[in-house]
């Protein structure tokens, strides 16, 4: 982030904008809006300003600009779209210390302008740091569908109740999950119909409703979330709804930092990554920190890469927490060999190819994998291995002496589905080299089947070029071991 997003006050506060013509009234309009007191600065002004002369806070001075003109200023928009006239303006508003916006001049810029989606009070601003303001525009337009119209009143009710809520709440957690019943529940469906009074009484029944006696006070509970194998397109709208809505998250090294960025900013992170041959908290003790956290009254969410019930242990996770009485939800995600195949084009099933598909992991509780070879080597099939990279030469070993055609294909998907996606295909026979020739360091996933073969021809998904480690916040140790 190389700009800081503010939302400025500006009642009492002098804005000036030179020119007269179409850019000079819309940022006249916008200023006015804000409450700012606009002086605008141009020979004469266009027709466009017919309503904004007559507001209150609109004055208009016939001329060019003077350093006279900015004294007091704290915004100064240059629309004269004359290249000295703007540069002037910048000069001069330097020099009286106010910040300047000349649109479509980056060099003249101290502040972008962004995109606004105004529901008053509440102001969505989208900024593309002036790369391209026709994107920002865009989005903006995409949010203008989905936020209704009268969101704006939700923001206005939730401040007209917000004293009567902060005076019964100390806890401020369970103020929180008391408005966010609020704002996704009826009463906010009243407001969003107009019914503001039907809306008051609804917030005065459930406040009440939350602190009788008897309602049973809301206990904390466990959402275990699949985050998919890493690009955050992937997330469920579930997956995406539980986690902005969890007060601390528990996740651990396949999460990367795309997906840790849509967590609520103000919730607590705990990292609980298991390194291998460095078992940093074992998953004896994940388990009782969901516990302990979920009896501290906190929605936790415990955050796992794919899908939390394939080689994720999230049903050895639940059985305690079942055990220990909490409340949970589980969110499946894409797993790694689904979501790895899909990003380089290498069906699972094929009509032509395999009518079976088989995921195993390559790694074991305890030394080598416990595979039913005799399953693994049968044709017509797709075998995906997770975990499998450090025990490759083993693993491909193994196929060749329990006869395994050497020509059989095999594909390693490294990082899959995030923009540092890497695919090193080849053999039974020469996968080993090369992936070591590669240096693949995973996480990874092995798929070994003739269907490996379509993936020139369905390649589709192009990882960026010299893409930046995005997926990785902490590297998977694995390296090859050596052939
Ligand atoms: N629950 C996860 C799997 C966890 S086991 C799931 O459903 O996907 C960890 C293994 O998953 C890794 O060793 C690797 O084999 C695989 N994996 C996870 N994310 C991956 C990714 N983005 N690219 C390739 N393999 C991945």
């Amino acid at each position: 982030m190389d700009q800081l997003p503010i939302a400025l006050k500006l009642q009492g506060r002098k804005v000036v904008v030179t020119g007269g013509g179409t850019v000079a009234a819309r940022k006249t309009d916008l200023a006015l809006r804000a409450g700012a007191d606009v002086l605008v600065v141009a020979p004469e002004l266009s027709s466009e300003f017919i309503t904004l002369e007559k507001m209150p806070k609109f004055r208009h001075r016939a001329g060019t600009v003077q350093a006279s003109d900015l004294q007091d200023a704290i915004l100064a928009f240059g629309c004269t779209e004359d290249d000295d006239a703007d540069t002037r303006l910048y000069e001069l508003a330097h020099a009286a210390g106010a910040m300047v916006n000349v649109p479509d001049n980056s060099e003249l810029c101290d502040f972008n302008m962004p995109a606004i989606l105004d529901r008053s009070p509440l102001i969505v601003s989208i900024s593309s740091g002036g790369a391209s303001p026709l994107l920002a525009r865009i989005i903006k337009e995409r949010l203008e569908s989905s936020i209704p119209a009268r969101f704006g009143e939700l923001a206005s009710f939730l401040r007209h109740i917000r004293e009567r809520i902060d005076g019964r709440f100390a806890d401020l957690r369970a103020r929180r999950h008391f408005l966010e019943k609020v704002i996704d529940g009826p009463a906010a469906d009243l407001v969003l119909s107009g019914d503001i009074a039907g809306a008051d009484a609804r917030v005065d029944a459930e406040l009440d409703a939350w602190f009788a006696p008897t309602s049973n006070k809301p206990v904390g509970e466990v959402f275990l979330v699949g985050g998919g194998p890493g690009d955050p397109d992937l997330l469920t709208f579930r997956a995406l709804r539980l986690i902005q809505r969890a007060d601390v998250i528990v996740y651990d090294r396949l999460i990367g930092s795309p997906i840790l960025d849509l967590v609520r900013r103000d919730a607590e992170r705990i990292y609980v990554g298991k390194r291998k041959n460095q078992h940093e908290l074992p998953q004896e003790e994940i388990s009782k920190l969901l516990v302990k956290l979920a009896r501290e009254g906190r929605r936790v969410l415990r955050l796992k890469g794919g899908d939390p019930f394939i080689f994720g242990r999230g049903g050895e996770e639940l059985e305690t927490l079942a055990e220990a009485g909490i409340p949970f939800q589980v969110v499946p995600g894409v797993t790694a060999a689904s979501g790895c195949a899909s990003y380089a084009g290498i069906p699972l099933t094929h009509r032509d190819h395999a009518q079976v598909c088989i995921f195993v992991t390559g790694h074991a509780k305890g030394g080598r994998p416990d595979i039913d070879w005799e399953v693994l080597l049968r044709p017509n099939q797709t075998v995906a291995i997770y975990m499998g990279l450090a025990a490759l030469p083993e693993l491909t070993a193994e196929f060749l002496a329990r006869g395994a055609d050497p020509t059989l294909p095999v594909g390693i998907v490294e990082n899959g589905t995030k923009l540092n996606q890497r695919v090193v295909t080849g053999t039974i026979a020469s996968i080993t080299g090369k992936a070591h020739d590669a240096g693949l360091k995973g996480p990874a996933i092995i798929i070994v089947g003739t269907v490996v073969g379509l993936h020139e021809k369905l390649a589709w998904f192009k990882p960026g070029e010299g893409a930046q480690d995005i997926g990785r916040r902490t590297p998977e140790p694995l390296a090859i071991a050596k052939a």
